[in-house]
């Protein structure tokens, strides 16, 4: 698997009725190597939902480059993606939220049974998102990243709006299903302390526009953290 590389000379977004246009982001490089876990730290408005749109190929408009983690078979990579809101269909139940992103082809469905128990949601295969509380609204937005056996995972501040307790089990839940089945991760975060508890390297945005000013590694064992 190769690395994740990323260039953005400039992200420009353009003018629209009373906003005016602005630079989100200015001058940015960053690698992320196979495996690693990386945690992108900064204010709020400093790009860093931007960058990580544009990572995901949804934002094809700026200019720089993208060299996305390839695996062996040369197939597209497959790219898991957590919005801060779990953005769960209501009508289906938490099982078919899960198989959605699938591809029954690459997937067993042992997998599905594997993510969902592991992330305590056995029960609530059959329920319908209504009937979650938000944490577990959540397990099931992560379950469904993992599910798609990401060669990138992005996460956008994940976690944000719960209580600390709540918070807390899922990024523990997120350290356990990823150290099973590692992935290249790029984890958005405003929260130091959560950057350290989670992240193999920081890297620390500028406010705005955004640049990559620090790239500090954690050499703590995650067990100690
Ligand atoms: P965050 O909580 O990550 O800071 P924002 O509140 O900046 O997110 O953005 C939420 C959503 O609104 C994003 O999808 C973003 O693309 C969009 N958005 C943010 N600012 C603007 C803007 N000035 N004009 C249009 N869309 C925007
Ligand atoms: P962060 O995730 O670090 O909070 P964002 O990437 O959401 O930052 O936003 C960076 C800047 O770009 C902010 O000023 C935001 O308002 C603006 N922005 C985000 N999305 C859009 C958009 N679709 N159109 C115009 N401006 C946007």
């Amino acid at each position: 698997m190769s690395d994740l590389a990323v260039r953005v000379a400039l992200k420009r977004y353009d003018a629209v009725a009373e906003a005016p246009a602005h630079v989100a982001l200015r001058d940015l490089a960053l690698t992320v190597r196979h495996g690693e876990l990386v945690c992108l730290l900064g204010p709020s408005g400093c790009g860093k939902s931007t960058l990580l749109n544009i990572v995901a190929g949804l934002d094809e408009r700026f200019e720089g480059s993208l060299s996305l983690p390839r695996s062996a078979d040369d197939r597209p990579p497959a790219i898991g993606y957590v919005f801060q809101e779990p953005r769960l269909l209501p009508w289906r139940t938490v099982r078919r939220n899960v198989e959605l992103a699938m591809d029954p082809a690459r997937h067993g469905a042992g997998l599905v049974e594997e993510l969902l128990a592991a992330a305590g949601l056995a029960g609530f295969a059959e329920a319908y998102p209504q009937r979650l509380s938000l944490g577990m609204t959540r397990r099931v937005a992560l379950v469904r990243a993992f599910a798609v056996e990401p060669d990138l995972l992005l996460m956008d501040e994940p976690f944000v709006s719960l209580d600390a307790p709540t918070a807390q089990q899922l990024r523990r839940l997120l350290l356990e299903i990823w150290q099973r089945r590692p992935t290249t991760v790029l984890f958005v975060t405003h929260d130091l302390r959560e950057a350290i508890q989670l992240g193999d390297r920081i890297l620390l945005f500028s406010p705005p526009p955004g640049r990559v000013v620090a790239d500090i590694p954690v050499a703590i064992p995650r067990d100690a953290r």
